[in-house]
This record gives C-alpha cells, sequence and structure tokens, in this order.
C-alpha cells in the first residue's frame, strides 16, 4: 500500500462540539457537516455526533439524503436552500429545515403543495452580499409566511463576512442589521459560525453553526487551534520514500526551481497535489519528521514532494511523515501556503484513505 493516510480522531471531534456548545451555554448547535464533513468524511462525523449533536448542516440535497439515512429524527438544516422548486417535495419527504436565501426560494414554496410542512430558516443579507434577502424584503414577505400552510417553525438566519477578523466593522453592522428585526415574531434564530461563537456572545442567539472549529482548526488568523482549546482532528501523514544528496548547485525537481546553496540531503515524501497538498505551497512550508519541521524544497509534484533534509541527518528511508497533524497544525502549513486551513482539509483527494480513531 501507497504509505499515504489521513487519521481522524473522533473524539477530538466531539471534544471540539462540546467546546462549542459550552461557549454558549444554553443554545442549539447545527453541526455543519457540509463538503463531505470538511473532506473527514461524513458518515463517520455524524455517526460520531449522532447523540451529541442537536441538529446537521449541509449545502445540499445530496448531502442531506446522506445525513437523513444515517440519523432517522436529527434536524438537518440545508444551507442554501434548495436549487429548483423540484427539490422541495424531496425536502419534505427528508424532513429538512429549509433556508429560504432569495424572493424565488420563497415564492417555490409558497406556491409548492408539499407531504408536510417545514422548518423554515428565512435568510437576511444583513451585509455578506453573497445570499439572502435585505431587511425591508424580509419584513415584506414575514406576514404570507408565517401563516403558509407550507411552514412549521418560521426561523431567522444571517451569516457573517469578517467574524474571522476580530473587531472588523462590518460585523458590528450585520449584527445590528439582524438585530433590527427582532421585533418580528420568529421561532428561532442563527447568526454564529465557528469565528461568532468563539468571540462575539452577542451573536449566539438560538442555534450556533460551528463548522471548522469542530475539524479541530481555527477561524482566526491570529489566534491558533491549541489556543482555544480546540483538539487537532486530522492527521495527514506519509513516509520517506528516497533518500539522496544534492551537491551544491543542482537543482531539485519540476522546473528545477529549487537549487542547493550547499551541499544537501534531499528527502521525497509520498504525497503530492492529486492527494490535496496544495502545489502553490512555497519551499520552505514545513513538514514534521521525528518531531522535527523541515522544509519544503522545491515544486510539489502530482504524487510526491521534496524536503530539504539537511539538517536533520538522521532521517531515514521509511520515517513516517506528517504533512499536518497533531504536531503540525493545519493552519500553520496553511498560513505557509497562502491558504486557510478549510481549504486543506476539504480538498484531501478520495485517494487517501481514511482511518478512523474512536
Ligand atoms: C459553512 C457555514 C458555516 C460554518 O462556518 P465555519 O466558519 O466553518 O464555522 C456556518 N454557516 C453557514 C451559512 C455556512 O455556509
Amino acid at each position: 500500500m501507497r504509505p499515504l493516510v489521513a487519521t481522524i480522531d473522533l473524539a477530538a471531534i466531539r471534544h471540539n462540539y462540546a467546546l462549542a456548545k459550552r461557549c454558549a451555554p444554553g443554545r442549539q448547535a447545527f453541526a455543519v457537516v457540509k463538503a463531505n464533513a470538511y473532506g473527514h468524511g461524513v458518515r463517520e462525523v455524524v455517526s460520531a455526533l449522532h447523540d451529541e449533536a442537536d441538529g446537521f448542516a449541509v449545502a445540499s440535497l445530496e448531502e442531506a439524503a446522506e445525513v437523513r439515512a444515517m440519523h432517522g429524527t436529527a434536524r438537518i438544516l440545508l444551507l442554501e436552500g434548495c436549487f429548483g422548486a423540484d427539490e422541495l417535495p424531496m425536502a419534505a419527504h427528508l424532513g429538512l429545515d429549509l433556508v429560504l436565501q432569495g424572493v424565488e426560494q420563497v415564492e417555490a414554496l409558497l406556491a409548492a403543495s408539499l407531504s408536510r410542512p417545514l422548518n423554515i430558516w428565512l435568510k437576511l443579507d444583513s451585509g455578506m452580499h453573497r445570499l439572502g434577502l435585505c431587511a425591508d424584503a424580509v419584513r415584506q414577505r414575514f406576514p404570507s409566511l408565517r401563516t403558509a400552510a407550507q411552514v412549521a417553525e418560521l426561523n431567522l438566519l444571517s451569516h457573517f463576512a469578517c467574524a474571522d477578523e476580530r473587531g472588523h466593522s462590518l460585523t458590528e453592522v450585520q449584527l445590528e442589521c439582524f438585530l433590527d428585526l427582532l421585533d418580528l415574531d420568529f421561532d428561532q434564530r442563527s447568526l454564529a459560525n465557528s469565528a461568532a461563537l468563539l468571540m462575539i456572545p452577542a451573536s449566539h442567539m438560538d442555534w450556533i453553526r460551528p463548522g471548522i472549529m469542530l475539524y479541530g482548526a481555527t477561524p482566526f488568523a491570529d489566534l491558533s487551534a491549541t489556543e482555544l482549546g480546540l483538539q487537532p482532528v486530522m492527521s495527514l501523514s506519509a513516509h520517506l520514500i528516497a533518500v539522496r544528496e544534492v551537491a551544491v548547485g543542482e537543482s531539485v525537481g519540476y522546473g528545477a526551481g529549487w537549487v542547493a546553496g550547499r551541499a544537501a540531503r534531499i528527502g521525497t515524501v509520498s504525497c503530492g497535489y492529486a492527494d490535496g497538498y496544495p502545489r502553490h505551497a512555497p519551499s520552505g512550508t514545513p513538514v514534521l519528521i521525528r518531531g522535527h519541521r523541515v522544509p519544503l524544497a522545491g515544486r510539489v509534484s502530482m504524487d510526491m514532494l521534496t524536503v530539504d533534509l539537511t539538517d536533520l541527518p538522521e532521517a531515514v528511508v521509511g520515517d513516517a511523515v506528517e504533512l499536518w497533524g497533531a504536531d503540525l497544525a493545519v493552519d500553520e502549513v496553511a498560513q505557509a501556503a497562502g491558504t486557510i486551513g478549510y481549504e486543506l482539509l476539504t480538498k484531501v483527494t478520495a485517494r487517501v484513505p481514511r482511518r478512523y480513531k474512536a
């Protein structure tokens, strides 16, 4: 077998979920498991949180059906609503909590005849300007939704654009916009993603929506997962499959872009961009071998990458290499590669086997 595996610590996910709940005492939580649970495997994550989670949140009907198959009673929130009126019967059949993110979705719902009424989450565009109705449209549509036969609970939801940047002025504007609608008689309200639920108690409302923090990564650029009390969940580990000496002036890898400035020892690692490791990670991005950070040297290839072992002479072929995990935060690798933990985790490809620790 190719020595590359993503080991996923399900106890750490439960720890992180419990932490989210402790941050917002008395509130309920939709555990966000879209995108195959941020790359961790939706079946295993839903099983791990089966008895704890108050609900789950997903991005499509297909994802919702997968969660429903594993959990007959959980509330399942469809974050972008139905992509067409033809999806409404299935949403009703699955008993979903349905977002209405635009007037077209509102009208489609009101025109539909459904097998049962649904819990509706009317989405307010409080300032992100991606999805949602503006405040006036929310007010205008509220009465007809309140009395509609298709609607069980009528709830209000919005999403922050900048909650990951502490003190950003837009966050305050969005919170105000949301609170301005408090006079409308919604049943439940939901506003906070991971960043907001960790930092902005005023945003907690009735339901929080933790995503990235469940997977042990930080939503913040300036605050680590460890500092937040989160436990790392995924360890991506490979092996050193070759080691060689290169002389001063010799190059390594595609494009011959890395050139040895001293006599160097180069290690080849069994992980590449076809596994989801970012191809744009520059030389210097750390990997972990024998507890030491070792820098990438040269371009990431499809199935392999190369590292400079010169300062770790004890490294030998067969050594374990952690690309990220318990001892090298995915956020640190993401920062070195100019991206965010979310992207690295969700992009681990299907050919990487997932192993689960209970
Ligand atoms: C993905 C998503 C979340 C979770 O966000 P995190 O930053 O991962 O906590 C919450 N709400 C909505 C609407 C989302 O799309």
